[in-house]
């Protein structure tokens, strides 16, 4: 937990990079400065880095489409830096992807304190993520029979096809003459009790996954698919 973030400069101007250098150093970090657009790329290539100040003027390009640049291969944090005070480079920044803007002279002080804020606000994010509600558990065909993450159920030929007809009808009901022709069960076999065998055989086999309940019994009708109320 100790180990230090890169902090990546890509600036040509000396005295404004030393500045940053110096307050990201005193602030625990550790500030990486190149010069050029090219060393930049180079150095984002080969290295973890937790943000990036990026000054728009630069000696072999600019920083708007180097950003561009990164932006395909990183959505890492990144600061824009400008001479130029004006509001067209501020949206032009940040629709091209940059997190935030500071125009110079700025002070080294509230730069730091916008870089540890772009910082945490991306670190924070797996942790806000898990606060979201669980995505709905999902039934995946495969190979005539049903995977739930990737495990299957171990459905009967059967039973595939109740499950599979049930689904396809998404929260219709099916009588239980409707779902035996929808299995291809033979004449003989298709007591209408038989259903309820297969039904029950399936809801067995969704129980592990605590999925058993999409399968519903409307009295009287016969089964629906639902998703309603369930994990
Ligand atoms: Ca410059």
């Amino acid at each position: 937990m100790n180990e230090k973030l890169t902090v990546l400069i890509i600036e040509d101007e000396p005295a404004i990079a030393e500045n940053l250098i110096h307050v990201l150093a005193m602030d625990g970090y550790c500030p990486q400065w190149v010069a050029t657009a090219g060393e930049g790329l180079a150095f984002l290539k080969e290295n973890a880095v937790a943000l990036l100040v990026l000054d728009v003027g630069l000696p072999d390009g600019n920083g708007f489409e180097l950003c561009k640049t990164i932006r395909e291969f990183s959505d890492l944090p990144i600061i824009f830096l400008t001479a130029r005070n004006e509001e067209i480079d501020r949206v032009v920044g940040l629709e091209i992807g940059a997190d935030d803007y500071v125009t110079k002279p700025f002070s080294p002080r509230e730069m730091l304190a916008r870089i540890k804020l772009r910082i945490k606000s991306r670190t924070m994010t797996p942790a806000l993520a898990a606060l979201q509600p669980i995505p709905t558990k999902q039934l995946i065909a495969d190979n005539f029979d049903y995977c739930v993450n990737d495990q299957k159920l171990g459905l009967t030929a059967v039973e595939f096809k109740i499950l599979n007809k049930l689904i396809s009808v998404s929260s219709n009901v099916l009588s239980r003459e409707q779902l035996m022709i929808a299995a291809d069960m033979a004449p003989e076999a298709a007591y209408e009790r038989n259903v309820d065998t297969h039904i029950k055989a399936i809801r067995n086999k969704l129980k592990p996954f605590a999925m058993h309940q999409r399968i519903r019994t409307k009295r009287g009708f016969g089964y629906f698919y639902s998703l309603k109320g369930q994990s």
